[in-house]
C-alpha cells in the first residue's frame, strides 16, 4: 500500500485560501445535514507542559468514503524558534479498505481551512458593501485570514495589530499598523482575532455598529479574546454548537457570569448555508463567529489537496 506524503510548502501552493472556501462549505453544509460523523476532538493536555496535542476524527460516507484523523501537537511558543505553532499531519484513510490514502501537512491544512471557514462566515454575515478590515494578531493565521478576506470583501482600508510591534506591519504592504487593538477595531466593518490571548483583547464598546467578528484564537476553554459584554451583546453563529458548548472559553466564560446560554447560539455555519438559521437581521447588528475548528474541515481540505497532488504529480509515494 502506497501513501501519498505532502509537505507543507506543497500544501500552500495547491490549494490557495480562496480555493478552499467551496471545499468547506460543502462540508459544513453537509455536517448540518448529518451526513458527516464529527466526533468531538480529544486533546492531550500534560500537566504542566506549554504544548498539547489534538486528536480531531472525521468521517465521510457515500461513493467515496473516506476517515480523515488530523494529529496536531501545538507549541505556542514556536513562532520564536521560527517554526509554525500547529505540527503534524491529516491522514486520509479509504473508507472501504481502511488503507491510508495520504499524510498531509497539518500547519498548513490549518492555517487554509481556518480561513476559509471565516472567510465563509463572512460573506454569509457581514453588512453588505463591508471593507474596512481589522486583524488583531499577526501570525500564520493573521497571514491566511487577510488571504481570506481579500476573497470575500474589497480591502478598502486594513489596520492591525499584534502584541510585539512591529509585527502586524510584516502582514503586508496594504496593512497600516496601529498601536492598540482599540485603534485597529474603531470603525471596522469586520474584525479577525487571531491571537494566542488567554484574556480578552476586545471590549464592547470599541466595536463599530454593525461590524461582523470572527473570533478565531481561542480554541480551547480556559482562554478567550473577547469580553462577556461583546457576546452577550452578539447575534452569536458557531461552527458547531456541541463544540461551541465543550471548547469555547469565549463562550464559556460568558456563560460563566451568566451572560449567555446556548440558546444564544443562533446557528452554525452549515444551518445559515441550508437555511435553516436566520442570518443577520440588520446593518447595525453586531455579529460574532466564534470558530474553534473541525476535523470536517481538515477533511476537505487535505481531499481537496489530495485531488490535485495526485493531478500534478506533487508529493512522495511511500509504501506503508
Ligand atoms: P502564532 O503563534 O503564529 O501567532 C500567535 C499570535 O498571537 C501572534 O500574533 C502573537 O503576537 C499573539 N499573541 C500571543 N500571545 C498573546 C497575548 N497574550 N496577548 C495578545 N496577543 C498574543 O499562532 P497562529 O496564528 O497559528 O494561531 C493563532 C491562534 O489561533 C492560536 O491561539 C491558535 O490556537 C488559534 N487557532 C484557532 C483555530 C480555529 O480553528 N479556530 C485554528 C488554528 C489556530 P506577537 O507575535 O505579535 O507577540
Amino acid at each position: 500500500m502506497s501513501v501519498r506524503v505532502i509537505a507543507e510548502a506543497d500544501v500552500y501552493r495547491l490549494l490557495p485560501v480562496a480555493d478552499c472556501i467551496a471545499p468547506v462549505e460543502a462540508a459544513l453544509a453537509a455536517l448540518a445535514r448529518e451526513e458527516l460523523a464529527n466526533p468531538l476532538r480529544f486533546v492531550v493536555r500534560p500537566p504542566g507542559a506549554a504544548t498539547l496535542m489534538g486528536l480531531m476524527p472525521a468521517y465521510r460516507g457515500g461513493s467515496a468514503p473516506l476517515y480523515a484523523l488530523k494529529t496536531v501537537c501545538i507549541a505556542p511558543g514556536n513562532a520564536a524558534r521560527g517554526l509554525d505553532s500547529h505540527q503534524g499531519f491529516v491522514a486520509l484513510f479509504d473508507g472501504e479498505t481502511g488503507q491510508t490514502r495520504a499524510l498531509v501537512n497539518a500547519g498548513a491544512i490549518t492555517a487554509i481551512r481556518t480561513a476559509a471557514v471565516s472567510a465563509l462566515a463572512t460573506r454569509l454575515l457581514a453588512r453588505p458593501g463591508a471593507s474596512r478590515l481589522a486583524i488583531l494578531g499577526a501570525g500564520t493565521q493573521a497571514r491566511s485570514h487577510l488571504e481570506a478576506m481579500r476573497a470575500v470583501m474589497p480591502l478598502e482600508r486594513v489596520r492591525a495589530w499584534s502584541r510585539t510591534p512591529g509585527h502586524a506591519a510584516s502582514l503586508g504592504a496594504e496593512v497600516e499598523e496601529v498601536g492598540s487593538a482599540r485603534e485597529a477595531v474603531a470603525d471596522a466593518d469586520v474584525v479577525v482575532t487571531v491571537t494566542s490571548a488567554r484574556e480578552p483583547i476586545i471590549e464592547r464598546s470599541w466595536l463599530a455598529v454593525g461590524a461582523h467578528v470572527n473570533a478565531v484564537g481561542s480554541s480551547i476553554p480556559t482562554t478567550r479574546e473577547l469580553d462577556t459584554a461583546t457576546m452577550a451583546a452578539a447575534a452569536l453563529y458557531v461552527d458547531r454548537r456541541e463544540s461551541t458548548l465543550s471548547e469555547s472559553g469565549d463562550y464559556l466564560f460568558a456563560a460563566a457570569e451568566g451572560a449567555v446560554t446556548p440558546a444564544s447560539i443562533r446557528g452554525e455555519l452549515g444551518e445559515l448555508l441550508l437555511g435553516t438559521a436566520a442570518g443577520r437581521s440588520d446593518d447595525e447588528q453586531l455579529t460574532v463567529f466564534k470558530s474553534l475548528g473541525l476535523a470536517v474541515e481538515d477533511l476537505a481540505a487535505a481531499e481537496t489537496v489530495l485531488a490535485r497532488a495526485l493531478g500534478d504529480g506533487v508529493g512522495v509515494e511511500v509504501e506503508l
